[in-house]
C-alpha cells in the first residue's frame, strides 16, 4: 500500500493523535484510522494511505462536474481515490466513497503520471472528484502543483467539510470548485450526512470572498427531504445575500441509491419549481442536472436574454460569447472562458 505522511494533526496530552483536517476531529490510537478510513495512525504518526493510488480515471465533459462557467465545452481528466469524511445515506458514488478496502484503488498514479494523462487526453483541466478530495489533501495538492507547472487548471468537487486552516492550503491550489450545499437544514446534515451545515456555509463564504477560485454550487434535491419551497427559498436567499447572485447554482435530480433505495427519483416538476424560486429570489444562473432539459442547462445573458451557451446533455455549443461577454449586448458573463 502506498502511503505518505499526512499534515494537519497534533498530539493530545492523552497520547492520542487528533486529525485536524475536518470538523470530525478524529482521535486515534496506534493502528486506528479515522472515519474517512484513509487517514491512519502508524508508527506514532498520521498517514494518508491512499496517496498515489486512484480508483479510476475518466475524461469527462467539464459540464458533468458540473461547471457551466469554467471553460465550457472542454474536457476534464477526472479521478478520485477511496473513502469520504461524510456519511451521506443518499451517496451517489458509494462503491468508491464507502470502500474500506483498498481494492478499488486499482491504479497507482504519481502526480506526474496524472498530469501526463491529462495532456495526452488533450484535457486542459484535472478534477478531484468521485470521492471527496478534502480527505486526500496531500495527494491533491501535489497533483495540483504538477498540473499548474504544466499549465493545466485544477478543479475540486467537494462537500466543503474542512477546517479553516487546511481549507487555506487546499483551495490555494484550485482554480475552480463545485461545492455541494446539500440542504439548508442543520437536521438534514446531521441525520443524513453526519456533517454540520455551519461548516459548509463557512467554506462557501471563504471560497467566494477570500480566494480567486471560481465557485459553483450543487444541490441534490431529494423528495420530501430537502425539496420544500420554503427550504429552497431560504437556501437561495442565503446564496444571494452572502455570496452574490452571480454564483451559479445547479439543482440536480436524485436517483435511488445506497441507503435510500426506498425514496423515488426527483420529479421533473420539483426541479423546475426550484429553478423558478431561485430566479424569483434573484439568482442569475440556475441550472438543472441529471434530467433532460436543454433550457434548464443552457446559459442566458442576464441583461438581454440572449442564449450564450446551448447545452443538450453534454452537447455544448458556445453560440454568442465573445471575450467572456454577450456577443449581442457586451454584458460580461461571470466565469473563466
Ligand atoms: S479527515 Fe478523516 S481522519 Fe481527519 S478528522 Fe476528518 S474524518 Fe477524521
Ligand atoms: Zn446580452
Amino acid at each position: 500500500m502506498s502511503s505518505n505522511e499526512a499534515r494537519h494533526w497534533h498530539r493530545l496530552p492523552s497520547g492520542q493523535i487528533q486529525c485536524d483536517l475536518c470538523p470530525r476531529f478524529c482521535t486515534l490510537q496506534e493502528g486506528q484510522s479515522g472515519l474517512c478510513f484513509v487517514r491512519a495512525r502508524k508508527d506514532d504518526r498520521l498517514w494518508l494511505t491512499t496517496y498515489g493510488r486512484s480508483s479510476g480515471f475518466n475524461v469527462d465533459p467539464i459540464e458533468k462536474k458540473p461547471l457551466h462557467h469554467f471553460y465550457p465545452g472542454t474536457t476534464i481528466l477526472s479521478f478520485g481515490t477511496a473513502g469520504c469524511n461524510l456519511a451521506c445515506r443518499f451517496c451517489q458514488n458509494s462503491d468508491i466513497s464507502k470502500s474500506r478496502e483498498m481494492d478499488v484503488l486499482s491504479r497507482s498514479a504519481s502526480p506526474r503520471d496524472i498530469v501526463e494523462m491529462a495532456i495526452s487526453a488533450q484535457s486542459p483541466s484535472i478534477a478531484f472528484t468521485y470521492n471527496d478530495p478534502v480527505i486526500f489533501l496531500e495527494y491533491a495538492v501535489d497533483v495540483a502543483r504538477e498540473a499548474k507547472a504544466r499549465g493545466l487548471h485544477t478543479v475540486a468537487v467537494t462537500a466543503g467539510y474542512i477546517n479553516p486552516e487546511p481549507r487555506v492550503e487546499f483551495f490555494e491550489h484550485m482554480d475552480a470548485a463545485n461545492i455541494d450545499l446539500k440542504s439548508f437544514q442543520e437536521e438534514f446534515y446531521q441525520k443524513l450526512t453526519g456533517a454540520h451545515l455551519g461548516a459548509i456555509l463557512d467554506t462557501l463564504k471563504y471560497v467566494k470572498h477570500h480566494t480567486g477560485v471560481w465557485l459553483e454550487i450543487t444541490t441534490l434535491l431529494i423528495p420530501e427531504m430537502n425539496d420544500s419551497a420554503e427550504e429552497i427559498r431560504q437556501l437561495c436567499e442565503w446564496i444571494a445575500k452572502e455570496l452574490g447572485p452571480e454564483v451559479p447554482l445547479h439543482f440536480s435530480a436524485f436517483h435511488p441509491s445506497f441507503k435510500m433505495l426506498n425514496v423515488p427519483s426527483t420529479p421533473y416538476q420539483t426541479l423546475t419549481r426550484a429553478r423558478n424560486i431561485a430566479k424569483e429570489v434573484g439568482l442569475h444562473y440556475v441550472y438543472l442536472g441529471n434530467v433532460h432539459d436543454p433550457e434548464g442547462q443552457s446559459t442566458f445573458c442576464q441583461r438581454c436574454g440572449t442564449c450564450l451557451i446551448t447545452r443538450d446533455w453534454y452537447k455544448v455549443q458556445v453560440v454568442a460569447l465573445k471575450g467572456g461577454a454577450c456577443a449581442k449586448c457586451q454584458a460580461p458573463l461571470p466565469g473563466r472562458f
